[in-house]
């Protein structure tokens, strides 16, 4: 029964004992267990943390593909490993206060991230190229709405990433660990919907799909 059960990862008593990497922290968002999004949700309002004249960001829609992200480009608060990021249609996402400290992280990059000159926060990514696979969609921190019921986070991008960030490797077994606890499936790329789309549009683009 043992053997057998464990093959299958279902019927052993393992299969509902407690968390056992909760002192694993990955993002504060994710943490203490994941709030299920909201299927009425429709959008709210991101502020940057600067404690006087914050830039304000309304995002009029709900959010797709939520995931934690390993990557060095994200931007992540204090003492994260990782980011918390999501996707919204680019018309969904309006500056409404203070734009003029916002600046482009780096204008080379695929996606522009537009950050807070104070306090470094990114408010929104942007695609400007009309031929990537994700043009269209803006990239949006939700940690930064007071609202509840955002889609929640589903997997985990680009993980072994964060030892680019000076996570030791050793460390690597038990994160990974801790992303499957807590359902964040953990991929070094992204998840497998995403790389679909991108070599979907890649071989439109090719001809090689009609
Ligand atoms: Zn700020
Ligand atoms: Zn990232």
């Amino acid at each position: 029964m043992g053997f057998l059960s464990n093959l299958f990862g279902g019927g052993d008593s393992s299969a509902s004992a407690a968390p056992q990497y909760t002192h694993i922290k990955i993002h504060p968002s994710v943490d203490n267990g994941i709030p299920a999004g909201s299927a009425n949700f429709a959008g709210g309002t991101l502020k940057c943390k600067c404690s006087s004249n914050p830039v304000v960001v309304e995002v009029s829609a709900q959010t797709a593909h939520n995931h934690v992200c390993g990557c060095t480009k994200c931007w992540k608060p204090a003492g994260a490993v990782f980011s918390q990021i999501a996707v919204v249609g680019r018309d969904n996402v309006t500056v409404t206060e203070n734009a003029d400290k916002l600046a482009i992280v780096d204008e080379a990059a695929a996606i522009q991230r537009h950050a807070c000159k104070d306090c470094g926060v990114h408010m929104y990514g942007r695609i400007e190229n009309t031929g990537h696979p994700f043009h269209g969609l803006d990239f949006v921190h939700t940690e930064l709405s007071s609202a509840s019921g955002w889609s929640a986070p589903e997997f985990a991008a680009f993980v072994s990433s964060i030892i680019e960030s000076g996570v030791a490797p050793e460390r690597m077994g038990d994160i990974r660990a801790r992303l499957k606890e807590l359902g964040l499936e953990p991929y070094d790329c992204l998840s497998p919907p995403l790389m679909d789309a991108i070599a979907t549009h890649v071989a439109k683009t090719s001809g090689a799909l009609k």
